[in-house]
């Protein structure tokens, strides 16, 4: 047996072990509470007094869920499969997967992701014929998400005027829609999950009994009805284990409350408070950095955080002229690090909306480095991946109107947006889905209909044997989706994710532990095991309950799910090696070796919507103290003085936030300027440490001089000018520096001059002068 406290410190020790009661772990960044979080639940099943089957542990993201799993089974062989570890909706979505039944659910509903419910609002929109103008759906959706979130069913929401009056009506309609298709939106699996257990006295007895052991990752990210779910659960003994940083209290703008911290204190009558207080994680330069930045923030229940790994490097701060220069600049920087032995997946790079990516991934490709991107525009949401997904998911359910709209035409069949609307009065005058009003439709149109109803049913007999890689692959060619794409110019691409989606099944297989070749559309059984059809017809609850729940799911329907749930995470590239790209929200809990946080300028980080308010403006503090503990090693900080978003060009100063962080610990790679307006080139403060090389590798002397390709060159043409900079030449005028070479006597500056056109000038003799914009 393994000792899984000797990697702890005392206070960790003491949390790991502490009696099953509440308890709260109240930590900053990187000390371990994950870590006690997860070695916690690997002791209380190495004791022996509990099975994993009694132990449910929530975390925020599925790569952090993944990355819960690895490190358990790396304390303690055991089997994950049967344990009740995920993210609120993947555990929401296993619990009313094996009640179905009782929540009023279809056995096959299907989960639509955001992009999925905004296309079902807009058909719920178009069929009750209302200006989508007057009610964005987008508005909409908003709207009906932030009441689920509050826990609010139409009839509870406040109308308090014609236009709210008016939105209730559309979300109460489409609730009827949904229920009719039998599918389910994010916040519909928690609501209804909470629904169920709220009214269901014996169903929560069972669990309350079930899982002695509740544990939260990233608590202070909870909302009230996650929280309200958690309770529920938890009943009156309440041993739910919370671990969580109010200073990384990222997800307020989505209804997150911190205040639950305090109230589970209250409610929950903890008596086990445990704070932690080194950090492990970031050199102390970069501690330094994170927290004199949320020392900033007025709002804070008060921790301290040390580290005893030395100061290390200093922060990097680099100033690019445009956000192409600091693409430039970053994947030359990028190259450097890799070109030192990192390895690519230890780079992260950061930034504050997902549409600033676009320009990193084109500079990336050119350099050739691969990359991977959490976030965007993924895998699963891909168009082509979609309509994939739409034809397996309308094997199990043809009522599944989404899917059905998405593919009927698609490839094309003839049946134009006449014949749709055709349909869809059907379908509304005889209540039932499109599918099943397809006989009510005559002409040339119903006969292409028809035909469409044909090819699925074809397609679910020819399947019914198949497992799901083959059933992919199946109806990828029979639903004629790549010939479409292979006539299509620039199809080669979205051909390439449809053969990834035949990967992705079978990742999803072995990683699910199941038999490649299982039926995807049966119910896999364990050996010897009761049929999962005659447990769900049995009346004793208690048999249902204790059933393994991914059995009574089908491999197609686990992996539909999966699809859906699977928000930011591409399978088929999971575990290859690149430099990962996402946004500040998407890297909580995550670190790495090096850290790029990109585009620090006022109105993007701290971002515009945030200034005005002090609640806004901390959590945007917050975002960024998340973002700068993700590093354990090196961290740069980077700004553009203008930048290409949305279609218009920005021109921007540097981020407030870059103010509050202490000079000492700040290299500045680009010449600062400072309160007298002067520049200075390379600012070299705070270097303390830097002869270790971070690699762990022994350093050459060479190698301390030149610690980058970016730095290298900069000091090359160490003139104390630098691309962009404004400058003054007594004979030219006003003008920018467009390009530098050369250095000392030989250093030379081409200058575009706003009269003059652009000169090369030799910087000994020009007597050119830098000027303040
Ligand atoms: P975050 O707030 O960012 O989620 P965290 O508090 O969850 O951070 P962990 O991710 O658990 O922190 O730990 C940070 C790093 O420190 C990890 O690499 C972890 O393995 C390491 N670590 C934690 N505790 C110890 C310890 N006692 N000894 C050595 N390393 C540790
Ligand atoms: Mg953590």
């Amino acid at each position: 047996m393994p000792d899984l406290l000797t990697h702890l410190n005392p206070e960790q020790r003491a949390a790991v072990t502490l009696p099953d009661e509440p308890a709260l772990i109240l930590a900053g960044a990187g000390s371990g509470k994950t870590r006690v979080l997860t070695t916690r639940i690997a002791w209380l099943i190495q004791a022996g007094r509990f099975s994993p089957a009694e132990v449910l542990a929530v975390t925020f993201t599925n790569k952090a869920a993944r990355e819960m799993i690895t490190r358990l089974t790396a304390l303690l062989p055991i089997n994950p499969r049967g344990m009740w570890i995920g993210t609120f909706h993947g555990l929401c979505n296993r619990l009313l997967r094996v009640h179905c039944r009782e929540a009023g659910l279809p056995a096959t509903f299907q989960i639509l992701d955001i992009a999925d419910q905004l296309s079902a609002l807009k058909r719920l929109l178009k069929g009750l014929n209302i200006d989508d103008e007057k009610y964005p759906p987008k508005h909409l959706q908003n709207f009906i998400n932030h009441a689920k979130e509050e826990g609010l069913r139409p009839a509870k929401v406040d109308a308090r005027d014609h236009f709210n009056r008016q939105f209730v009506e559309l979300y109460e309609a489409y609730e009827v829609q949904c229920q009719r298709e039998g599918t389910v939106d994010f916040a519909e699996l928690l609501l209804r999950s909470y629904e169920l257990l709220a009214r269901d006295t014996s169903l929560r007895a069972h669990y309350q009994a079930r899982f002695q052991h509740i544990l939260v990752d990233e608590f202070q990210d909870t909302n009230r009805l996650q929280y309200q779910w958690l309770k529920l659960l938890a009943g009156p003994k309440g041993a739910v284990f919370a671990v969580g940083d109010d200073d990384q209290s990222i997800y307020g703008f989505r209804g997150a409350n911190v205040g639950n911290m305090v109230d589970f204190q209250r409610e929950f009558e903890v008596r086990n408070l445990i704070k932690l207080e080194q950090n492990y994680r970031s050199h102390g330069h970069i501690l330094d950095a994170a927290n004199s930045l949320i020392a900033n923030n007025a709002q804070r229940l008060g921790k301290n955080l040390f580290t005893e790994a030395g100061a290390g490097e200093p922060v990097r701060v680099y100033r690019a002229e445009t956000d192409t220069r600091e693409a430039a600049w970053l994947a030359e920087e990028v190259r450097a690090l890799i070109d030192q032995g990192s390895a690519l997946d230890e780079i992260a790079l950061l930034y504050r909306s997902n549409a600033q990516s676009r320009v990193f991934e084109h500079m990336l490709v050119s350099q050739g480095i691969p990359y991977r991107v959490y976030g965007g525009l993924r895998f699963f949401e891909r168009q082509e991946t979609k309509h994939a997904l739409a034809y397996l998911r309308l094997l199990d359910n043809l009522d599944d109107d989404t899917s059905f709209v998405r593919v009927v035409n698609f490839p094309t069949r003839g049946i134009g947006a006449r014949a749709l609307e055709q349909l869809s009065d059907m379908a509304r005058q005889h209540q039932c889905s499109l599918a099943a009003a397809v006989p009510y439709v005559a002409g040339k149109s119903g006969t292409n209909l028809t035909a469409f109803i044909q090819l699925i049913e074809h397609m679910r007999i020819a399947t019914q044997a198949m497992g799901l890689p083959e059933t992919v692959e199946y109806i990828t060619q029979t639903s004629g989706l790549l010939k479409h794409y292979e006539t299509e110019r620039e199809g080669q691409d979205r051909i390439e994710n449809l053969r990834e989606l035949v990967n992705a099944a079978v990742a999803f297989m072995t990683e699910g532990g199941y038999e490649l070749a299982t039926p995807a559309r049966s119910i896999p059984l364990a050996p010897g095991a009761t049929p999962a059809a005659q447990l769900l017809a049995d009346e004793a609850a208690q048999l249902i309950l204790t059933a393994e729940v991914t059995d009574m799911m089908t491999p197609l329907a686990a992996f539909l799910s999966h699809a859906s749930l699977e928000a930011g995470d591409n399978q088929a590239q999971a575990g290859q090696n690149a430099v990962q790209l996402m946004t500040v929200h998407a890297a909580k809990g995550l670190e790495f070796n090096a850290v790029f946080i990109t585009g620090l300028e006022e109105g993007l980080f701290p971002h515009q919507n945030s200034t005005a308010d002090t609640n806004s403006l901390e959590e945007e503090r917050r975002l960024l103290y998340v973002a700068i503990t993700r590093a354990k090693v090196r961290l740069y900080l980077s700004f553009a003085q203008s930048r290409m978003l949305h279609g218009q060009t920005r021109y921007n100063v540097c981020s407030r936030f870059i103010d509050e962080l202490p000079v000492e610990v700040l290299k500045w790679l680009t010449p600062k300027r400072d309160s007298f307006g002067q520049n200075s080139l390379t600012g070299n403060r705070g270097e303390s440490g830097w002869g270790r090389n971070w690699f762990g590798k022994k350093s050459a002397p060479e190698e301390r001089v030149a610690t980058t390709a970016f730095e290298a060159r900069q000091r090359t043409a160490a003139t104390g000018f630098w691309v962009g900079q404004a400058v003054f030449h007594t004979k030219f005028g006003e003008g920018k520096v467009v390009a530098l070479e050369g250095s000392g006597d030989d250093a030379r500056a081409q200058v575009t001059f706003n009269r003059h056109g652009t000169k090369w000038l030799a910087l000994a003799v020009a007597k050119l002068q830098p000027i303040d914009e």
